[in-house]
């Protein structure tokens, strides 16, 4: 059911095809977020014919609303949202601590209020593997104890041992549920935390990887506030601690300059809400970086937004029409936007396989980066804060 094939490599860097119950996903590839069971604004039709071929949803918000036993009688994701490909559910760790009213941590679990109605709810590694059970993906995270990206070493350590004893409880559930229903196939991936601390982010793979045969690794508690030199360094600790035989999923992380940095350093799989959030907010990737299409200097720029891009926005509409559409506040705006930056990152995780495959993938992002670092509006540092 689950398995990955390395095809290709480049120094870590690897092209391969990891496969699922729901079909293949060629790797490296970028998952878009479906936050609420849906990628906002776009249909999964227009997904499909982007190239994505993986999703992540998210079992916080899908649990308080509308509820995992209703995605559950609906059918399961798959059938809910009409989308027939490969998902991958977070585990709400991440929610828990970002959106929360209110959170205790406890060894047992976390105690929170809900940021939708202020009601208690209460997430255990045992609740959450049985919430990924009714939401039904193909691949479920564990839950685990997310911290902020610059904190000590001693509470790192703390963090970073709760999830494992965590990542032990939730193997155990799932082993029972799918005891009580073989049917239902799905791989829990363990999470390597550490925060910014090489001999945590060590201690964390090497314990992840003896606990069991997992089909694949999460790398979680990156691109939450650190400097990018410290994100960087940490993958290339975890890389080389775990077994390079499965994918490695970098969580929370897909700006183009992240995904190209982190692909070299032996990274498979990414999500990230980015291509689409930038996208309502009117900024499109671009191969020289962004470009906001609000920008008075576009009123009567009739080019597309990327001239080198085949997809449905930039093959039909100008410059200066998404411009009008952002300034009239027109909803075709953000959505256009939207599907021109997933095409965007599809793209580019295409071409990283395509060149790891013929040999060109250090000459290839030698050269992207050249051109990248060369655009003025690439010379901010922290664009991992939006
Ligand atoms: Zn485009």
């Amino acid at each position: 059911m689950f398995a990955f094939h390395s095809a290709a490599s480049a120094g870590p860097a690897r092209a391969g095809v990891f496969y699922t119950p729901h079909g293949p996903v060629e790797t490296p590839a970028f998952m878009p977020v479906g936050t609420q069971a849906t990628v906002k604004g776009l249909d999964p039709d227009e997904l499909k014919a982007a190239g994505v071929t993986m999703l992540l949803a998210n079992a916080y918000h899908l649990h308080l609303r509308p509820g995992d036993d209703v995605v559950r009688d609906a059918g399961g994701l798959h059938a809910f949202m009409r989308w027939d490909g490969p998902i991958l559910t977070d585990s709400g760790g991440f929610q828990v601590f970002s959106l929360a009213k209110l959170c205790t941590v406890a060894e047992e679990g976390v105690e929170f209020r809900s940021h939708i109605d202020g009601s208690t709810r209460r997430f255990t590694p045992e609740s959450v593997m049985r919430i990924e059970r009714n939401l039904g993906a193909d691949v479920i995270m564990q839950f685990d104890h997310v911290i902020p990206g610059q904190s000590d070493n001693a509470t790192s350590r703390d963090a970073s041992e709760r999830s494992l004893r965590w990542l032990a409880r939730c193997r155990q559930e799932h082993a029972r549920l799918a005891q009580d229903d073989p049917a239902v196939k799905q791989a829990l991936f363990p999470i390597v935390q550490g925060g910014i601390h090489q001999d945590l982010r060590r201690e964390a793979a090497r314990a992840v990887t003896d606990m069991g045969d997992w089909h694949g690794f999460g790398i979680g508690g990156l691109s939450v506030g650190e400097e990018k030199p410290a994100m960087y360094e940490m993958i290339e600790v975890v890389d080389e601690a775990l077994p390079r035989d499965r994918p490695r999923y970098l969580m929370g992380v897909g700006f183009p300059a992240d995904l190209i940095e982190a692909v070299r350093r032996g990274v498979d799989l990414f999500d990230c809400v980015a291509p689409t959030r930038m996208g309502r907010n009117g900024t499109a990737f671009v191969p020289d970086g962004r470009i906001n299409v609000r920008n008075a200097e576009l009123k009567a720029d009739n080019r597309p937004l990327d001239e080198s891009c085949a997809c449905p926005t930039c093959t039909r509409f100008s410059r200066a029409y998404l411009r009008h559409l952002f300034t009239a506040d027109e909803m075709l705006g953000p959505r256009l936007l939207s599907l021109h930056n997933v095409h965007f990152l599809v793209r580019l995780m295409r071409t990283a396989r395509e060149t790891i495959r013929d040999g060109t993938f250090d000459a290839w992002s030698r050269d992207w980066f050249q051109r990248h670092n060369a655009a003025p509006s690439n010379s901010r540092t922290g664009i991992n804060a939006q």
